[in-house]
């Protein structure tokens, strides 16, 4: 938005609040998926105060913001605005409950592959790089973009699918796995700023992280080459990678996982139609 368009509405706005009349309302606008996995993209008045569940959301200088809800979501979730003339708008947003897939498999045998004291340790050292990265508030509106498919390919895995094993119930799957040969070009879904490129963690592979701004990133894995590194701006549909077979996989594949903070997202939701 452009200063004279900011002014424009501010003055809008003024005009509603002489006519004595509270329209807290019209002065938020929430677009996107209010259910679990769901990201929502507001936009208010620039300079206005935004929380959810008391969390402090960052604004862009055209009062825009974002959230997201994780798979498991609370059923309710509070959203509040104070804007700059002081006035608020409180409001519950109820969370719509979503369908996961779940596999039971019963009557397998009890062995299980664990990995051995020295790998349980570089695995959580090297989720620890992820959850950091993840956790990063930078500004930036790339959020805000229209997602495009990173690759195009056959979808071998969704969001929040989850298998339960002898009774067990597994880690649930938490992002979208897109089945490519090894070597297929990786574009950026949406742009912004590498927060992390490694080639070789043990379980995830060649693994790439773009920071999305306010919290927003994505992850992708079992990658076979990165081609930007961190810190390094990238724009919507720049090539940042080649996808591959690396770290723990059965088959070539890319895994993209999507956060809000560490809440898992779906990315389906943010892309148009497979062509
Ligand atoms: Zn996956």
């Amino acid at each position: 938005m452009t200063y004279l368009r900011a002014v424009a509405g501010v003055a809008a706005l003024l005009s509603v609040a002489a006519v004595g009349v509270a329209r807290a309302a019209d002065k938020v606008s929430l677009s996107g998926d209010i259910s679990e996995g769901g990201l929502v993209v507001g936009q208010t008045e620039p300079g206005a105060k935004v929380s959810l569940d008391g969390r402090p959301l960052r604004l862009t200088p055209d009062g825009m913001f974002v959230f997201g809800f994780n798979r498991d979501a609370e059923k309710t979730a509070t959203l509040d605005v104070t804007f700059p003339d002081g006035t608020t708008d409180h409001r519950m947003l109820d969370v719509t409950r979503t369908k996961y897939k779940i596999q039971r498999i019963d009557g397998l045998p009890e062995k299980m592959v664990s990995p051995n004291p020295q790998q349980l340790a570089r695995i959580k050292r090297e989720n620890g790089q992820i959850i950091k990265a993840r956790e990063a508030d930078i500004d930036g509106s790339w959020f805000a973009q229209k997602f495009i498919w990173p690759a195009k390919g056959r979808i071998s895995g969704i969001f929040g699918s989850q298998r339960i094993l002898n009774g067990k119930p597994r880690a649930p799957h938490t992002g979208l796995d897109i089945a490519v040969p090894v070597g297929t070009e990786l574009r950026a879904p949406a742009g912004g700023v590498v927060s992390l490129a490694q080639p070789d963690f043990y379980l995830t592979g060649g693994t790439l992280m773009i920071d999305h701004g306010h919290g927003v990133s994505s992850v992708f894995i079992h990658l076979s080459e990165i081609d930007v590194k961190v810190g390094d701006v990238v724009k919507q549909g720049q090539k940042v990678a080649l996808t591959g077979a690396t770290g723990r996989v059965t088959g070539p594949h890319v895994h993209w996982g999507l956060y809000w903070f560490d809440n898992r997202l779906d990315p389906r939701r943010l892309l148009p139609a497979p062509k």
